[in-house]
């Protein structure tokens, strides 16, 4: 090589091409510039009940998260602070999406549906500055504030404020003081916000998982991993969005970032419809035909709701063509009455909090068109194949990579510009050699497309949340007459999982089902109660003493739930 080609290739020398930061308010921007008139459709929480819909376009979500922003900057909210929301699918949550990490801050979605305790040990973890509450979720704080007030312990210390995401006239009337109206804060503020420009790793968003063992752990996405991200999903063998699709994303903007279509829906310049707290058969069948949705995103369980409704009142969809499912597996059942009875095309995905959270998505490949519906049904419900940027491996137990074959399985790997390097606040680095493990097991074949065979986690998934069988067995051990629980996931009908708790009673003691579950009020979330009770003269134990619950889902594979 002569001098004159080495100056050429040198990585030191001044960069050749742009280098624009990739900035969320970058996508509000471009659906605002281009996409300006294209409608923002939700279904209202607060005021005209489940029925009031209120619509805008791209261009006035801007206007407002740009007045939310200078809000926020009036307010003391400086880049990096944490801002909290407790909010379902709405116009409101999206202008929080693009006001708070906009202007430098982290949006902090909050799953409501967590125990109580969990919300306020996630909300003093990450130290959020503000919290922004529907009017819906105001009593789930004002009984956090009055628990802690009784206890007299410091919880949600870290708070400046709450505001209440409605106008003046729908203000509850609550106990707890100096709450903000949403509006009020807006139309003090004018919409001449310049959004700033800052390195694209700042962080932008943070997710809490409900993780297996201990305290929910936080995953802290950057505006580089979400633009990233939004540029693969929104591609065509993924989501496949454009400014002809309607979207209504069923998955909520509390878990994981509604699989990120909020971003997605305005890189691509899609209409959105939002459906607010109205998940029901009858109220989304209603949005998805008066809106002429195209699209959709959801976990196995609202899907059996809306089926159900269907079938009982003999409707079809008229425009919705395709859905993305994932969160848990998609049962064959409903991938056949979806594809067959109704026409839509199912995409089933997996991923995970940490991952952004999509991994994988399955689209039919040009040359699997030509095959049998029932062939392409078997294709359908493996978990599908990477999108361009992530990248899958399944190892051993040594953590050497397995054949992609279709048969071999072992613990599935990632890596990615969307994948979580290390949790928030934690120093330690979640890989291994460069890679996240997922707990998952899977087999790869040799089209990429991979399949969850089983998951190393025991936790049961129940609604698209899970449960911790390790928290439940811990609770039903602490009864005296317990001598050794383990809770295992069965098959629900409307659940997909449900808990069962499998108890060992401890020599010479009397234990009905009724009066252990009974030992669980009050420790636990009521939804995560187990749903059945067996006694067994004993447990099967790995060599090194650990429960083996492979075991123990064979035993009870044929149990069923009574309800
Ligand atoms: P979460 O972080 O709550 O989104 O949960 C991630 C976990 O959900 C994954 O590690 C899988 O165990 C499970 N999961 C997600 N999607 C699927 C799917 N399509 N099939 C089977 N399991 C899935």
């Amino acid at each position: 090589m002569n001098q004159a080609d080495s100056t050429v290739v040198s990585a030191t020398s001044a960069p050749t091409m742009m280098q624009r930061p990739l900035l969320i308010s970058s996508l509000i921007e471009h659906a605002a510039k281009n996409f300006g008139d294209t409608e923002i459709v939700s279904r209202t929480i607060d005021g005209a009940g489940h029925a009031g819909i209120h619509r805008y376009n791209y261009r006035d979500a801007n206007r407002r998260a740009k007045q939310l922003a200078n809000a926020l900057k009036h307010l003391g909210v400086v880049r990096g602070d944490r801002i909290a929301t407790l909010a379902w699918n709405g116009y409101r949550h999206f202008e929080l999406y693009y006001g708070v990490s906009g202007m430098g801050a982290i949006i902090h979605t909050v799953n409501p549906r967590l125990f109580p305790e969990q919300i306020a040990y996630i909300i003093n973890h990450a130290e959020d500055k503000f919290l922004f509450v529907d009017v819906t979720f105001v009593p789930l704080i004002e009984a956090l504030v009055a628990t802690s007030v009784a206890a007299s312990a410091p919880s949600l210390k870290s708070l400046k404020g709450i505001v209440v995401m409605t106008d003046r006239a729908h203000m509850p009337s609550a106990k707890i003081d100096n709450l903000i109206c949403y509006e009020d804060l807006l139309s003090a503020e004018a919409d001449d916000f310049v959004w700033p420009q800052f390195d694209e790793n700042t962080p932008s968003g943070l997710c809490y998982t409900s993780g297996t063992t201990g305290n929910p752990k936080g995953v802290l996405y950057t505006h580089r991993s979400t633009i990233f991200y939004t540029y693969a999903a929104m591609s065509p063998e993924c989501f496949c969005l454009s400014s002809q699709s309607v979207v209504l994303p069923i998955v909520p903007m509390f878990h994981v970032n509604a699989w990120g279509l909020p971003y997605i829906a305005a890189a691509a310049g899609s209409k959105l419809v939002f459906p607010g707290a109205a998940l029901d058969g009858a109220s989304l069948y209603q949005l998805f035909e008066q809106e002429e949705v195209t699209a959709s995103a959801g976990v196995p369980t609202v899907w059996l709701g809306l089926i159900n409704y269907l079938k009982t009142h003999g409707l079809k969809f008229s425009t919705f063509k395709e859905t993305v499912i994932g969160g848990s597996a998609v049962p064959p059942a409903m991938l056949r009455t979806l594809e067959l009875d109704f026409g839509i095309t199912v995409l089933h995905g997996w991923g995970m909090t940490e991952m952004s959270p999509l991994g994988t998505l399955n689209r039919l490949r040009g040359k699997h068109l030509k095959l049998s519906v029932e062939e392409q049904l078997v294709i359908k419900a493996r978990q599908g194949a990477p999108v361009f940027g992530m990248e899958l491996e399944i190892w051993d137990g040594d953590g050497k990579p397995l054949p992609h074959d279709g048969h071999a399985f072992g613990d599935l790997v990632v890596r990615s510009p969307w994948v979580l390097e290390r949790y928030f606040k934690d120093a330690r680095s979640a890989l291994i050699n460069g890679w996240l493990p997922t707990g998952d097991v899977a087999n790869i074949d040799a089209d990429g497309i991979m399949q969850i065979t089983d998951r190393s986690k025991d936790v049961i998934k129940s609604g698209g949340e899970w449960i911790s069988s390790i928290e439940l067995e811990n609770i039903a051990m602490a009864h005296p007459a317990v001598f050794e629980a383990a809770v295992i996931g069965r098959a629900h009908p409307k659940w997909d999982e449900r808990p069962l708790l499998i108890v060992v009673k401890k020599p010479n003691t009397e234990l009905g089902a009724e009066e252990l579950l009974k030992f669980f009020d009050g420790k636990i979330a009521k939804w995560m109660l187990p749903n059945a009770v067996e006694f067994v003269p004993q447990l099967p134990h790995t060599a090194t003493g650990k429960l083996l619950k492979t075991k123990l889902r064979d035993d009870f594979r044929a149990f069923k739930f009574a309800d």
